[in-house]
């Protein structure tokens, strides 16, 4: 039995106070295949460059050819390794992970690389995405032959796990171990949910991604390797050049013979449109196109379509500064640094005191009283979903002297759960529910609020509407979803503590 206690869980989070649950980040994946490189630290670097997308525990897994070793913790990569735990990672192929939990604790059971042998060596494998049918691939997992005693037992409540035990443990008709290449076409298409997956054996570096291709994945060149990774910008980082995304349906094998692709199933592109809103770095490129370009052209759409005479545009640090460069931009009015961003928080364990807890988001922003004090404010954001940011601002900046203070947001109103990698709140906890723009902006204590529209978001992606996943918006989801009773996070734990989740999501109100 695992338990997740408020106090006890080391969630981190972008959150107003350390502890405190918020929306979170999906995964970042990284994976080398470069014989005669550090790869271990090729692969530290990239997760470092994909901190980002999951701040809870960190994992690097190495193969020197004979035998895979895997090191991993709960926390920061930069708190996981050191000198001398990559000095113990030695090998020329390494698969990594930064770990957000959407479904699975955040324990270091779950913590990925997820690890398994085989019955020609062994497996270790890092997820980015949420998986829908966990519920059917645990029967799956079940039913594998256990007469070898290694792929059954699950000790993960993960659903990562589930999928490395399958690719562990085929069989063919004869009951002859199948390799993880042969397994992976048969396992992959039963996989439903969002899966950007890098794994490795003995010998080989592979990456797969599902057919809606609903997380980012992208394949690199070194001059003596390949890498494969969330985004872009962790290419550039480890000085690899962008060779293409992993496509959707896609699987690719990397070894001394090079690169071998295959298709596991038809594509039907259904990218996350909230990776340009908010998750990925602005210096990655998605589907062929920039984030941050996309995030100043919303901002310029959302000025057009709802402007606001004001004296300064401030963004909310940092997710909402590009929307904000293109509000100001639009509209004429001029851009300015308003709050003060202190970059670390969300990163300590140590709870705040009473004191400092009704300090608040000062804990996070403190705002610059000179420039606010006196003006109208255009305060931009790239999301609501509790509103508590927004609410929280509203009242700081007030109290330094704002004269207005009119809140533009660069996605629409978040109504929806998202069941594909981003734990946002239940839908009775989003504040777009049951609410008018209206009533929230009152609720917030705004003069006024606004959220583009949309078909403007998607406009500003250059991605065709089609070929993306907008369901926290509008509700439509790019794949049927089995009962809610099986979706929640923590499904595969007999029990939760104080466990509200998003297993009642679609039945709340
Ligand atoms: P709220 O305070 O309304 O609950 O959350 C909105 C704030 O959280 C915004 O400033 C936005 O940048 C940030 N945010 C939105 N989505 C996510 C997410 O998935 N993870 C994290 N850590 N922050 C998010
Ligand atoms: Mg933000």
């Amino acid at each position: 039995m695992l338990r997740r206690g408020p106090n006890n869980d080391g969630r981190l989070n972008h959150d107003l106070l350390p502890g405190e649950k918020g929306p979170q980040d999906a995964c970042g994946v990284f994976g080398v295949w470069a014989p005669g490189e550090e790869v271990a630290k090729l692969t530290y670097f990239g997760l470092y460059a994909l901190q980002h997308r999951g701040q809870e525990s960190a994992g690097i897994a190495v193969s020197n050819g004979s035998q895979i070793l895997v090191f991993k913790d709960m926390g920061l990569v930069s708190q996981v390794f050191d000198e001398t735990s990559l000095g113990s990672l030695q090998g020329h192929i390494a698969v990594g992970h930064a770990r957000y939990s959407t479904t699975g604790a955040s324990v270091w059971e779950n913590a990925q690389p997820t690890f398994r042998a085989t019955a020609h060596g062994s497996i270790a494998l890092g997820h980015n995405g949420n998986l829908v049918n966990t519920a059917e691939l645990a029967t799956l997992v079940d039913k594998l032959p256990s007469d070898n005693g290694r792929a059954t037992k699950v000790a993960a409540t993960n659903d990562t796990d589930l999928v490395t035990a399958l690719l562990a443990g085929q069989v063919d008709e004869d009951g002859k171990p199948l390799t993880v290449e042969e397994a992976a076409p048969l396992v992959l298409p039963q996989v439903q949910g969002a899966f950007s997956l890098v794994f490795m054996d003995e010998n080989t570096l592979y990456a797969a991604r599902d057919p809606q291709g609903i997380r980012p994945l992208v394949l690199g060149r070194l001059e003596r390797g390949w890498v494969v990774c969330s985004e872009t910008a962790a290419l550039d980082i480890v000085g690899a050049s962008f060779v293409r995304e992993v496509e959707p349906g896609e699987m690719v094998a990397i070894d001394e013979n090079g690169l071998r692709a295959q298709r596991f199933t038809e594509a039907k592109p259904k990218g996350c449109v909230f990776e340009y809103v908010y998750l990925a770095r602005p210096d990655s490129d998605i589907a062929g196109r920039n984030v941050y370009l996309s995030r100043v052209e919303m901002g310029r759409k959302l000025a057009a379509e709802a402007p606001a005479e004001a004296d300064l545009v401030i963004p909310t640090p940092e997710s909402g500064t590009p929307a904000a460069v293109g509000f100001a931009e639009a509209s004429g009015i001029p851009y300015g640094a308003g709050l003060v961003k202190n970059s670390y928080v969300g990163r300590t364990f140590i709870q705040p005191s009473q004191t400092i807890r009704q300090l608040g988001i000062r804990l996070k922003l403190n705002p610059l009283k000179e420039v606010i004090r006196g003006k109208r404010l255009v305060v931009v954001d790239d999301s609501i979903v509790r509103g508590n940011t927004q609410r929280a601002l509203v009242k700081m900046l007030r109290e330094a002297g704002a004269a207005e203070v009119h809140i533009r947001i660069s996605s629409p109103p978040i109504k929806w759960p998202c069941f594909f990698g981003i734990d946002f709140a239940t839908r009775a906890e989003l504040i777009a529910n049951g609410m008018t723009v209206d009533e929230i902006g009152k609720s917030l204590g705004a003069d006024s609020l606004a959220y583009i529209s949309t078909d403007a978001m998607i406009e500003a992606t250059t991605i065709p509407k089609d070929d993306l996943c907008r369901a926290c918006f509008d509700g439509e989801y790019p794949m049927d979803l089995p009962d809610p009773e099986l979706l929640g996070k923590h499904l595969l734990e007999t029990e939760v503590a104080g466990g509200r989740d998003a297993a009642d999501a679609l039945r709340r109100p």
